[in-house]
């Protein structure tokens, strides 16, 4: 087999890319290792920022999310038993983010390529790169049993974290920026309506809690627990109890229960792998970047990079030009490094740490404070928010 850009994973980044390579005229092959159900109800994301909403819309699958997906003009920050709403639209001129989950974007992305007839192969197994050094690198997998080898121009890996892609380049070449946080999010997806409007993030004492949601019946919940804490301990019982006692200190507010669908622990880490290429392998999404899910970038990162990937290939391609994509990891760190601050900042502020003393609370609370209080502290989480302008470098 042959094409000219070789996508390891149908996540959100390889998904993406394959669509708006498909839109410049560039072929592409994706290899999942999952099933098409898997990737389809893997429960992740659900907060898109505006330019991720017009970068889908612009690649033609923003139909269903048109209709379905809830736009949403503030957040409300929680402590000490009070709401405040940062209106973010208000703070940022007008711009909003959209509730649509990562679940509704792949199948979205996923009936587009198929309808299109372009290659996307589910359950390949033993999938891996070499030549990335050469003007041939080539992929070599298994599907149904089958070996094969994909000859390609360029790979992008885009299998996330856990992925193959990012330890096929030589030591030494990549440094990593890591850091790991003590606790964990408890994510629950429940069959209940939203009990508010907008998403609450609430400090508390007993830990941190998010009140998000997925649709007009479907909430979803984050507690704060310990990393390695037991999911076999979180019956729906205590689950409810404990997002009471975060969430429900407001006066005359009360949480509305239903069937819990979904739950599950995920650990809280930062990691970013520079630079995010090497010879012919370009890195994008989760493979080469993390950030604790509190500031909700994780995915609109994703697709800002393949945004930046698609437009330096379609140069190359083009007029043979490969100055962007030798500035790639370059155009896309600068983002990652906002996000990854913004993501930290977040955590950092509203999350309780076990080594916090009353003095370090009080200073938590004071700059909680500060921004619902300062236009210029909440037009600052607002911005980064909803997602930065920023010049390409
Ligand atoms: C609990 C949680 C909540 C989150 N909340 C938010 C949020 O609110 N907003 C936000 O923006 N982000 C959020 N994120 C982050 C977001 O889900 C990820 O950043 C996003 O999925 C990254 O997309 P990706 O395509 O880079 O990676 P992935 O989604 O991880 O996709 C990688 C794909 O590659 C496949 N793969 C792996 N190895 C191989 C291989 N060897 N061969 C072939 N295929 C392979 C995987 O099966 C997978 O399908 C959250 C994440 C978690 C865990």
């Amino acid at each position: 087999m042959r094409t000219q850009v070789g996508i390891v994973g149908a996540g959100p980044a390889g998904l993406t890319l394959g669509r708006l390579l498909e839109q410049a005229g560039i072929e592409s092959v994706i290899l999942e290792s999952r099933s098409r159900a898997y990737v389809e109800h893997r429960i992740r994301a659900g907060v898109l920022e505006q330019r991720t909403v017009d970068l889908l819309n612009g690649a033609g699958v923003g139909e269903r999310m048109a209709r379905e997906g809830i736009v949403h003009h503030g957040v409300e920050l929680q402590f000490d038993g009070e709401r405040h709403r940062i209106p973010l639209s208000d703070l940022t001129g007008g711009r909003t983010i959209v509730i649509y989950g990562q679940t509704e974007v792949v199948k979205d992305l996923i009936a587009a390529r198929l309808a299109t007839g372009s290659p996307l192969l589910f359950e390949v197994d033993h999938v891996a790169v070499a030549d990335l050094d050469s003007d041939r690198p080539a992929i070599s997998f298994t599907h149904g049993g089958v070996s094969q080898e994909l000859e390609c121009d360029v790979v992008a890996g885009c299998d996330g974290f856990h992925g193959i892609c990012r330890d096929v380049i030589p030591p030494g070449v990549l440094r990593y920026f890591d850091k790991e946080y003590p606790f964990g999010w408890l994510g629950v997806l429940a069959a209940v309506a939203p009990s508010s409007e907008e998403l609450i993030y609430a400090s508390n004492d007993r830990g941190f809690a998010l009140h998000s949601m997925r649709s007009p019946e479907v909430s979803r919940f984050y507690l704060q627990v310990a990393p390695k804490e037991d999911i076999a301990e979180w019956s729906d019982e205590r689950i409810w109890e404990e997002l009471r006692a975060r969430l429900e200190t407001v006066s005359g507010w009360t949480l509305s229960t239903g069937p819990v669908l979904e739950k599950g622990i995920t650990a809280m880490r930062s990691f970013v792998t520079e630079p995010m290429q090497f010879g012919r392998l370009f890195l994008a999404g989760d493979a080469a970047h993390i950030v604790p899910p509190t500031g909700a970038k994780g995915l609109n990162l994703a697709a800002f990079d393949v945004t930046v990937l698609t437009r330096a290939l379609s140069a190359w391609y083009g007029s043979g030009d490969a100055s962007l994509l030798d500035g790639y990891s370059q155009a896309c760190l600068h983002r990652v490094w906002r996000a990854q601050h913004f993501s930290w900042w977040m955590t950092t502020l509203l999350h309780t740490f076990d080594h916090y003393d009353a003095y370090d609370r009080r200073l938590q609370e004071s700059y909680l404070d500060y921004v619902c209080s300062s236009v210029a502290a909440s037009t600052t989480l607002a911005e980064n928010y909803v997602g930065l302008d920023m010049p390409d470098h």
